[in-house]
């Protein structure tokens, strides 16, 4: 069976970009066809400048939206990736394989660490090598797919690299894995700058739609959101790519194709009514579910703790195979 690995970071609240990018594949697909692993990745937190109680609140609450969006503990695993010391012990050894000018070619370390600077403050070590650990993370349990939105495609080039550059020096211990994106909203864009994606660890902006936003917060949002200047509505990533952004996401809410979509609507005005209440409507299930599983913590808790224990005993002899193939 195929075995599949993937993982949100507690830096914020869960978007729909992280929804529709990844999170809906999950529960929808990956976890009926393949014995697959979900992680609330709360060591990749630490990257960047943070405050360890909202990190700890954060991981709980995407831990627990993981399940409200539908992943099923009966089904697939869900864990959190500081439970299992293996990821860690594997990071270190991968990055004996890796190298320092890799890392540094990485697209979201150049940006991150820009941004970081920009604000005054120090770039974190671990923010260079972050994609190390994000290899472990999926390296330690010899997945064969990971299930991601576009962003990721670069860190799972680079893990594929490192599995085969250590098989190859070292002798076999990896499965060599590769990338899974959903056809469409692969990259949810900023509604504010649809040329950014939207991403959870920028600051709070009427440009993200968040997870648990009420339906009135949402409606106003996508209402608000940057088009442009013309009138026509045509689907364009560069000429227009607000609108080509509103088309995606209501076509990964509503099962159409954007192209199909922009041959529909005659204004912006329609076009963002129609996508708002799609979004809404995809919203509801999981935000009525994220409300009965706060009502029982113990619930997540418990989930939390098996999952931990079933990921620990995969990705346990993995490790060790690794640790004793490179010498020690
Ligand atoms: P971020 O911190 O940028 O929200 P994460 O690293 O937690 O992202 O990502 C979790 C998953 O969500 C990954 O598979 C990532 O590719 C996907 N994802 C994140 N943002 C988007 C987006 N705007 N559009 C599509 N997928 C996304």
């Amino acid at each position: 069976m195929t075995r599949v690995f993937s993982g949100v970071k507690p830096t914020g609240h869960l978007t729909l970009g992280n929804y529709l990018g990844a999170m809906r594949q999950w529960a929808a697909v990956d976890q009926h066809q393949s014995d697959a692993l979900f992680c609330v990745v709360d060591l990749h937190a630490l990257t960047v400048d943070h405050d360890p109680a909202r990190v700890r609140r954060l991981s709980r609450q995407a831990a627990t939206l993981l399940l409200a969006s539908g992943l099923d503990p009966e089904l697939c695993t869900v864990f959190v990736q500081s439970h299992v010391d293996e990821h860690a012990r594997l990071s270190y050894v991968l990055e004996c394989v890796a190298t320092d000018g890799e890392m540094r070619r990485m697209i979201q370390y150049k940006e991150k660490a820009a941004r970081e600077q920009r604000r005054g403050g120090s770039v974190r070590l671990s923010l260079l090598t972050y994609p190390v650990l994000m290899a472990a993370d999926i390296l330690a349990y010899g997945a064969d797919e990971v299930p991601v939105g576009d962003d990721q495609a670069q860190h799972v080039e680079l893990t594929r690299d490192l599995a085969e550059r250590f098989n190859q020096r070292y002798g076999h211990a990896f499965v060599v894995p590769r990338a899974t994106h959903p056809k469409v909203a692969a990259r949810v864009m900023n509604l504010q700058e649809p040329t950014s994606k939207m991403g959870k660890s920028d600051d709070t902006g009427p440009g993200i739609v968040y997870l648990l936003d009420e339906p009135d917060v949402v409606r106003k949002k996508l209402m608000r959101a940057v088009t442009d200047s013309g009138r026509e509505v045509v689907y364009d990533r560069e000429v227009s790519p607000g609108v080509a952004n509103l088309l995606e996401i209501l076509a990964a809410c509503s099962g159409g194709n954007p192209e199909a979509l922009a041959g529909v609507y005659e204004s912006y005005g329609t076009l963002k009514r129609d996508t708002a209440e799609a979004v809404v409507e995809v919203l509801r299930p999981v935000q009525e579910r994220h409300k009965e599983l706060c009502a029982d913590p113990g619930h997540v808790e418990e989930v939390l703790r098996n999952g931990a224990e079933r990921a620990r005993a995969m990705a346990r002899p993995t490790v060790d195979a690794a640790y004793r193939a490179i010498g020690l």
